[in-house]
C-alpha cells in the first residue's frame, strides 16, 4: 500500500466511523505561544479539549503535519541515528471531544490495524500506563491481547503536548519488525532501538498541566490518537525504515543528483532528504531563517541540511533544488507546496548563500581546533567562536562532533554567551539570543515569543533564568 493509500485509508475508516475529516492546520500554532510548531494532531483542536472552544461535530480525524525540531517534542537529533524519526512527518488521526472514550479508541485502533490494513496481531505490542485498569481490561478480556505482548509502563505511557496543555495516561501499540533488527521490547533496557517500532499512541485525555505542575481534570474526558504516517508505511511496505518508504525514494534520488553523492548509502542523505521536508513545509507555512525564534529553529536545520551536503563533496548551493522533488512527490496532497515552489527555492537559496560564506572556514576552524584537542570534549569556546564568527548553530557542531565520537562543553559555551550578553548589555544593547539556553538533550527551552516581544522584558527573563 503506498503511502497516500494508507492517508487515504484511514480517514475514510473513521469517517466511516461517524468521524469529521478535518484538514491539517499549519505547521505555526494559531496563537499559542507555548508551542514551537505543531507537534500533534491534537494541537488545533487543544481549546475544544480545554472546554474554551465548541465545533459542530464531537468526533474528527485528520492527517497533520508536524514537525519536531525544538520544544518538548524535539527529534532533531535523531535524525540520521534512528529508523523512525523525522523532523517533519504527518500524523494521522482520530479524536473524540468528550464522545467515545477508552474503549473505543481502543477498538478502532484494533480494528482499522488487524482488520482494515491486515496486520497479523502476533507482531503487535501493546502498553498501557501503570496506573490504568480500566485500559489494561479492555486490551486483555475485550480484545484478547497475548500477556505475553502487554506491558505497563509509567513515563512513556503519559502523554503531554508541552508542559502545560491537556494530558493524560496513554496506551501504545508497537510492531516488532523481527529478530534481524537489535532492540528489546517495551520497556526493556533497550527498547529505544529499533526492532520493536512505535506506530500508534492512544492518549485518553483527562487533564489540563497548570504551569505550576498540577492536573486539572478535563471538563469531558476525551480521545486524541497519533499514528505516524511514515511509520505504518513502512510496516505495509515491508520495510524497516521509514527513509525506505515509497515517499522518499525520490527524495532520496533527487538527494544523490544535486550533492553528486558517490555512496547512495550514505545516511546523510537521509538528513538531507527528511530536513528539505521540514524546511519546506515551514517557508510553505510562513517561516522565515533568522536569529531568533521559529526562523531560528528553521536557520538550524536548513544549515545542518548544507552541512551534511559538504560533507557529501557538494561545495555549491544544492539545497534548494530538492524543492521541485518534494513538490512533485507530496504536491498533490500539499497543493501549497507547487503553488510556492518558487518563493520557498528562493528562501532557501538565500541562505545557502549565506552560509556558504562562512561554512568551510568554520569547518577549517573545528579542524584545526580538534588537532589540538585532548580528549574528547570541544571546549566551549570552540563551539561559541564556531556560532558567533562563522554561524555554526551548536547542534550542528555537536552533529560533526557525535560523528568522531566527540561531546560538546555545553557549559562552557553558556559561559561565553553570558559574557558575550553582558558585554552587549553593558554597550547598552537590547540584542538577544535566544538559542542560548540550548540544551543538547533535546530540550529547547522555548520561551514563547509572541509575549516577549518586547526586548527589555526579554532581557528581564533571560537575567531571571541566569
Ligand atoms: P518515539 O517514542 O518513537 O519517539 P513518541 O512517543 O515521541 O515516539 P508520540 O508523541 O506518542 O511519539 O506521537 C504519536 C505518533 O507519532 C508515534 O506513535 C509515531 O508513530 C509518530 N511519531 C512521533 N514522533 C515521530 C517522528 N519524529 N517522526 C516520525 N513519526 C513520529
Ligand atoms: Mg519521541
Ligand atoms: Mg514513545
Ligand atoms: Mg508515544
Amino acid at each position: 500500500m503506498k503511502s497516500a493509500e494508507i492517508r487515504d485509508a484511514f480517514l475514510k475508516f473513521f469517517e466511516s466511523q461517524g468521524h469529521t475529516r478535518v484538514p491539517s492546520s499549519s505547521l505555526v500554532p494559531a496563537d499559542d505561544p507555548t508551542l514551537l510548531f505543531t507537534n500533534a494532531g491534537m494541537n488545533q483542536f487543544k481549546d475544544v479539549f480545554l472546554g474554551a472552544d465548541k465545533r459542530p461535530y464531537t468526533r474528527a480525524a485528520s492527517s497533520q503535519r508536524c514537525v519536531r525540531a525544538g520544544g518538548k517534542h524535539n527529534d532533531l537529533e535523531n535524525v540520521g541515528y534512528t529508523a523512525r524519526h523525522h523532523t517533519f512527518f504527518e500524523m494521522l488521526g482520530n479524536f473524540s471531544f468528550g464522545d467515545y472514550f477508552k474503549r473505543d479508541a481502543i477498538r478502532f485502533a484494533w480494528q482499522f490495524l488487524t482488520a482494515v490494513l491486515g496486520l497479523p496481531p502476533a507482531r503487535l505490542w501493546v502498553t498501557v500506563h501503570v496506573s490504568d485498569d480500566e485500559a489494561a481490561a479492555i486490551w486483555m478480556d475485550e480484545i484478547g491481547i497475548d500477556p505475553a505482548r502487554f506491558s505497563r509502563l509509567d513515563e512513556d505511557n503519559f502523554w503531554q503536548m508541552g508542559d502545560t496543555g491537556p494530558c493524560g495516561p496513554c496506551s501504545e501499540i508497537f510492531y516488532d519488525h523481527g529478530e534481524a533488527v537489535p532492540g528489546g521490547p517495551p520497556g526493556s533496557d533497550n527498547d529505544d532501538l529499533d526492532r520493536y517500532i512505535e506506530i500508534w499512541n492512544l492518549v485518553f485525555m483527562q487533564y489540563e498541566r497548570q504551569p505550576d505542575g498540577e492536573l486539572v481534570p478535563l471538563p469531558k474526558p476525551s480521545v486524541d490518537t497519533g499514528m505516524g504516517l511514515e511509520r505504518i508505511a513502512a510496516v505495509m511496505q515491508g520495510v524497516h525504515s521509514n527513509y525506505e518508504i515509497d515517499l522518499f525514494q525520490h527524495l532520496l534520488q533527487a538527494a544523490v543528483e544535486v550533492t553528486g553523492a558517490r555512496d547512495s548509502n550514505s545516511k546523510s542523505l537521509c538528513v538531507i532528504a527528511d530536513h528539505i521536508r521540514s524546511c519546506a513545509f515551514l517557508v510553505a507555512d510562513g517561516v522565515i531563517p533568522a536569529n531568533e525564534g521559529r526562523g531560528y529553529v528553521l536557520r538550524r536545520i536548513i544549515r545542518r541540511a548544507i552541512r551534511h551536503g559538504h560533507k557529501l563533496g557538494q561545495k555549491k548551493a544544492f539545497f534548494h533544488r530538492l524543492v521541485a522533488a518534494l513538490a512533485a512527490e507530496m504536491g498533490p496532497a500539499y497543493p501549497e507546496l507547487v503553488e510556492q515552489q518558487a518563493r520557498i527555492e528562493k528562501v532557501l537559496l538565500a541562505e545557502e548563500e549565506q552560509f556558504e560564506k562562512t561554512l568551510d572556514k568554520g569547518m577549517a576552524v573545528l579542524e584545526a581546533a580538534l588537532v589540538d584537542l585532548k580528549g574528547t570534549e570541544i571546549p566551549g569556546a570552540v563551539v561559541f567562536n564556531l556560532y558567533d564568527t562563522y554561524g555554526f548553530p551548536a547542534d550542528l557542531t555537536n552533529d560533526i562532533a557525535r560523528e568522531r565520537g566527540l561531546t560538546l562543553d555545553m557549559g562552557g559555551y553558556e559561559t561565553c554567551m553570558e559574557q558575550q550578553r553582558a558585554r552587549a548589555r553593558a554597550a547598552g544593547s537590547f540584542k538577544v539570543d535566544y538559542t542560548a539556553s540550548l540544551n543538547l538533550e533535546g530540550d529547547t527551552d522555548f520561551l514563547g515569543y509572541d509575549s516577549l516581544a518586547e526586548s527589555g522584558k526579554v532581557v528581564a527573563l533571560l537575567s531571571e533564568q541566569g
